[in-house]
């Protein structure tokens, strides 16, 4: 069994060759103008002081629950820039009394009742990849103690139906092993956020994750046909229908509830043919507003190509697609009926109106792998691990999304640019340089995905986080855009975020229904709301 790394991403094992490290060191004091760059141990668990459980459990739960250093460690934090720089510095002040593994719906309802009965607040925990909070074990002194609840050992294909073309599948399951399993009946779901490897069905429904499909399916409410949720006051379960205009849906409810109704434990899952025909195209734009305006015609013409994301030159540059001088737009179409040559050069026709320059197109299996798009594929890829090594130079390297509409967009992501850097100017006292990406595109707007890195100490790059992080949800919302498009809310986007955002009567409404499903406002409280009559505690706010 490999150990997963408490204070970064992926295996203990799994860590930058010493050329990787020494190329960081340079390019962060070329960056911001240093003679010596200070790194930081990487942290040993006999290093940490944990403060003593407080919870005794109960022998009905003895089976089930542990309270292991590494596990406790694991999951008291997510995998967010802060996560990442308080594991290192060894900063845990509140642990989860224990971890909980079930291993049946009847083990999370008996647990659900015990901590209901003793005012014990519980977090879901699908993979802990989490970049907002929202696995958080820090939730305030109004509670006797404080559980992790993690799905790892619900983690099966229950059954599938080939006739729809879906999968009832269980919540815990982790990306690899759901496609591994499905590969075996020649099925896919393609459902691939970057953190694929360490995130889990339930955790991406209830954070209404957004994966690999540039347009149409974006995100995971596009694949869910129905939702089983074991709440504090029961079960709440819904019919697996195409579709269905029986009144308000009761699976939009549950998708996106961040583990704060209850604990997602199975869902039917919309499933695709494997691909078999690819066609794809990269495109150089010198005009970032011609390069816009190409991405916006694609997205209204009825195409949907399964990859159309527009990097930004420097996005380019940095992601290895590029030399820094042209902005790409990557273009993929898939499927598993037909050819989509034919879809492709209609794009290309497109792209052309708006003098887009591009080499012949590639048609094969594989083509999605080679060539800048190929480059940027696996830089993708390598992102979160080096991402924690800028952590343990004490510099922030982050990320921020959001939405718009179209007829905003260009002015829009000038403004959020300009904005975020002259923020982030303010507090560091260096230059930051954002770079942009457009990760999904709909017919009626887009989705822009920000990447910036900032000057930081390992002494300060918590609370100087924390003040980029409240400049950045602030400026996404007063230029009216969301305050995410897939991170989801978690904690750290509720201060100048999404508390503004959320219509006061629609407040209201998730009070009550939350006191509804969870009288005692034991499910993750803090997370999207505050739960009636508790107070919790905000390290952001
Ligand atoms: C490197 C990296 C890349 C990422 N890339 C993407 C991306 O491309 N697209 C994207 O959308 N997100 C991305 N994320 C964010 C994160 O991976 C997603 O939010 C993901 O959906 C979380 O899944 P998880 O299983 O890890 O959930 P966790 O992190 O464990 O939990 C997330 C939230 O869901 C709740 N939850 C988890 N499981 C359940 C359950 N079974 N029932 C009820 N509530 C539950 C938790 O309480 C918490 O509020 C990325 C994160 C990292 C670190």
């Amino acid at each position: 069994m490999r150990a997963r790394k408490f204070w970064g991403w992926g295996y203990e094992d799994e860590l930058l060759t010493l050329e990787e490290e020494n190329n960081i060191d340079k390019s962060i004091a070329k960056t911001f103008v240093l003679d010596s760059v200070e790194r930081i141990e990487i942290p040993k668990i006999d290093d940490i002081n944990l403060p003593e459980s407080s919870l005794k459990s109960p022998n009905s739960l003895k089976a089930i629950v542990s309270n292991d250093k590494l596990e406790r460690l694991n999951h008291s934090y997510g995998k967010s820039f802060p996560d990442s720089a308080r594991s290192i510095l060894g900063q845990f002040p509140a642990p989860p009394d224990f971890v909980a593994f079930p291993n049946s719906e009847e083990d999370i309802t008996n647990l659900l009742d015990w901590a209901s009965s003793n005012d014990i607040a519980v977090i879901p925990y699908g993979g802990g990849s989490s970049v907002c909070g929202g696995v958080e074990t820090n939730v305030g002194g109004d509670y006797n103690g404080v559980v992790s609840l993690d799905m790892k050992n619900l983690n099966s294909i229950i059954e599938i139906d080939r006739d729809s073309r879906t999968a009832l599948i269980q919540g815990g399951i982790l990306g690899p092993d759901l496609e591994g399993q499905l590969k075996e009946y020649d099925l896919t779901m393609r459902h691939y956020p970057q953190s694929f490897e360490f995130s889990t069905l339930g955790g991406w429904i209830a954070t209404r994750s957004g994966g690999h499909y540039a347009t149409l399916y974006t995100h995971i409410d596009d694949f869910v046909e129905s939702i089983k949720m074991i709440t504090p006051s029961g079960l709440f379960e819904s019919r697996r229908l195409p579709g269905s205009g029986a009144g308000p849906s009761p699976d939009r409810f549950a998708i996106g509830s961040e583990g704060i109704m209850g604990v997602i434990t199975e869902a039917s899952m919309r499933l695709q043919d494997r691909p078999t025909y690819r066609s794809s195209c990269t495109v150089e734009f010198t005009d970032y507003e011609n390069a816009l305006s190409a991405l916006k015609h694609i997205s209204q013409a009825g195409l949907f190509p399964a990859n159309c994301r527009l990097l930004d030159s420097n996005e380019a540059l940095f992601n290895g697609a590029g030399d820094g001088s042209k902005h790409l737009l990557i273009i993929a179409f898939e499927s598993a009926d037909h050819d989509k040559s034919h879809s492709l050069k209609r794009a290309l026709e497109i792209v052309e109106e708006y003098e887009g320059i591009f080499e012949e197109p590639k048609e094969s299996k594989d083509a999605h792998r080679s060539g800048s798009s190929g480059s940027w594929r696996s830089s993708f890829i390598r992102a979160p691990y080096l991402r924690e090594s800028f952590t343990r130079r004490g510099i922030i390297q982050d990320t921020f999304e959001t939405a718009i509409t179209w007829d905003k967009s260009h002015k829009f992501i000038e403004n959020i640019k300009n904005q975020a850097a002259k923020a982030i100017l303010e507090i560091t006292g260096k230059p930051s340089l954002i770079t942009c990406r457009i990760t999904h595109s709909y017919p009626d707007g887009l989705a822009p995905y920000f990447t910036f890195g900032a000057f930081s100490t390992p002494q300060s790059m918590i609370e100087i986080w924390k003040e980029i992080k409240l400049a950045t949800n602030e400026i996404c919302i007063a230029n009216q855009g969301t305050v995410t498009h897939h991170h989801a809310v978690g904690r750290d986007h509720r201060p100048k975020g999404y508390d503004d955002q959320r219509p006061d009567l629609f407040n209201k409404v998730l009070v009550a229904a939350k006191s509804s499903l969870d009288p005692k406002g034991i499910m993750n409280p803090g997370v999207l709301i505050d739960p009636e009559g508790k107070n919790i505690s905000n390290w952001m706010a």
